[in-house]
């Protein structure tokens, strides 16, 4: 029998909403999991209600005592973690060796780092600039955040919005992608354990349209971030500019894997099997365009062919398996519409490429070479396990077609010519270039894109500046300074 669950986490509890049913499914066995009344606009008039009244009491406390809170929060999350690992496999089909290596470790080290952030506050520049004042910066909680965020990491993407925000002192209210909310409540439930005061930290589970568009174009958001597809961001930017709200957008992606001629193949082989299949996929920096030297190429298309006929696909509660479903049916079916019409307009499909029968979201590692620069699948977001391979003439047309995208999120270049990899990572348009691999992403150094992969950073030091406003304070220290100023202008 499924789990009734309470769609939303509001003022310190569980709150179940009048929306349209709604059930969670896991894409490995296609069982509901959860049902649920889904949250509606009405909710979020009064989460964030509640966000503006708690906001300054939480904005007010000691950046000491913030941090407190958020290190008991990362050790409930911790503590949490059987449960967590159980609900993400269910609800996303990830493999439980991803949720329990990857997902709730990071999720518990994001909030341990932002709870050490929280103390950082100091302003860049405190000085007397004139004679006869002096000036301080004070970095201030910037207010109610409103938060979007996508289904690939369901715990990991709300982790990496909601703990700057509450290291810096604002009150937060979030909508989960409704087909995977489940840890997102789980995580409101331990925060308000861990001592998150009622009304500061909201998960509203509803539609995009409803809920989403809501939450973004709120009057009581001061800062919109969003995680998800760039169609969808825009539409979030669209709500936000409407009332002039602050707006940060972690978009898609389509990541280049460049691989030069004198670089390490075994190395690139499988760091392009990994980078490509992680998540099934389903990850933003995904290896998705390998870009190969012409005299590697044979040797790489065969190498990841064979790593990636290797992977065992299947039950992701069996800790023999590498790669689970992927999120959904609709998801699969999308995938497979972009494979097939690129076999139709000619591309060869290495491996994988057909959907498998019998239940559950399955899409096979699919390798795919001789792509068009110009076709939709080396062109457009995938979001699963597919690679595309195509080859260059020189470094110049190496780094010309990493860049031949809209995107710019992450890509890696493969080398071991020290000043090669110093220029491709200088010359690839991208919020992130890795050396020699490709896919780590750490607590202390930010995380986001250029151009349509959105703007704004998630992760490290960086991001606590998405949710502070800048004060300039300048103060008279003579006295004397207002007169004087009085008199030379209007005497
Ligand atoms: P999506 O854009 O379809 O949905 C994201 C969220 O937006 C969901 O909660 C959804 O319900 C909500 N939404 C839908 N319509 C809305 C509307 N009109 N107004 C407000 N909210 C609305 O994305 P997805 O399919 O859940 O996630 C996959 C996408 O997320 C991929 O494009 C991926 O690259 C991107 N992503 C980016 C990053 C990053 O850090 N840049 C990280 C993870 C995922």
């Amino acid at each position: 029998m499924p789990n009734t669950v309470a769609s939303s986490w509001m003022s310190g509890a569980s709150r179940s909403t009048d929306g349209p049913e709604h059930q969670v499914v896991n894409p490995a066995t296609d069982e509901v999991v959860a049902t649920m009344r889904l949250a509606t606009a009405a909710d979020v008039d009064e989460a964030m209600a509640q966000a503006r009244a708690a906001q300054p009491g939480w904005g007010g406390v000691t950046p000491a005592e913030r941090a407190g809170v958020l290190a008991e929060l990362a050790r409930r999350i911790e503590g949490a973690t059987s449960e967590l690992v159980a609900d993400e496999v269910a609800q996303t089909g990830k493999t439980t060796r991803l949720a329990t290596d990857f997902d709730v470790p990071g999720a518990v080290d994001t909030t341990a780092f932002f709870a050490g952030a929280a103390r950082l506050l100091e302003g860049k520049a405190t000085a007397e600039y004139s004679a006869d004042h002096t000036s301080s910066i004070r970095r201030e909680a910037a207010g109610v955040v409103g938060t979007v965020t996508p289904w690939n990491y369901p715990l990991g993407m709300a982790i990496w919005k909601v703990m700057p925000a509450l290291a810096a002192g604002c009150a937060v209210v979030l909508k989960p992608a409704e087909i995977t909310p489940l840890t997102t409540l789980t995580l409101a439930r331990l925060a308000t354990e861990a001592g998150i005061p009622d009304g500061v930290f909201s998960v509203l589970t509803g539609t995009g349209p409803e809920v989403g568009a809501a939450i973004s174009g709120h009057p009581g958001a001061d800062v919109v971030t969003f995680t998800g597809s760039t169609a969808v961001g825009r539409q979030v930017m669209a709500n936000a500019a409407a009332r002039g709200t602050r707006v940060q957008l972690e978009l898609g992606g389509k990541a280049p894997f460049v691989v030069f001629a004198d670089a390490d193949l075994d190395a690139a082989v499988h760091g392009a099997v990994a980078g490509a299949l992680i998540n099934s996929g389903q990850d933003c920096t995904a290896a998705t365009r390998a870009i190969v030297a012409p005299e590697l190429h044979d040797d790489f298309v065969a190498g990841v062919a064979e790593l990636m006929a290797a992977v065992r696909v299947g039950d992701p509660t069996d800790p023999a398996t590498d790669m689970g479903p992927v999120v959904s049916h609709r998801h699969r079916d999308k995938i497979a519409g972009m494979v097939d019409r690129a076999a139709a307009a000619g591309a060869r499909i290495v491996t994988g490429g057909t959907v498998p029968d019998g239940p559950g979201a399955f899409y096979p590692p699919t390798l795919i070479d001789g792509v068009d620069e110009h076709s939709e699948i080396y062109r457009d977001e995938v979001f699963g396990p597919v690679l595309t391979v195509s080859t260059f003439t020189d470094v110049d047309d190496a780094l010309r077609r990493a860049n031949d995208t809209d995107y710019g999120l992450a890509a890696s270049a493969w080398t071991r010519d020290v000043y090669l990899a110093q220029r491709a990572s200088r010359e690839i348009h991208a919020g992130c270039v890795w050396i020699n691999d490709h896919i780590p992403i750490i607590s202390e150094m930010p995380h986001g894109g250029f151009g349509a992969s959105g703007f704004g950073k998630d992760m490290s030091a960086y991001s606590l500046e998405e949710y502070l406003s800048i004060k300039h304070v300048m103060s008279d220290i003579t006295g004397v300074a207002a007169k004087e100023w009085h008199r030379s202008v209007f005497t």
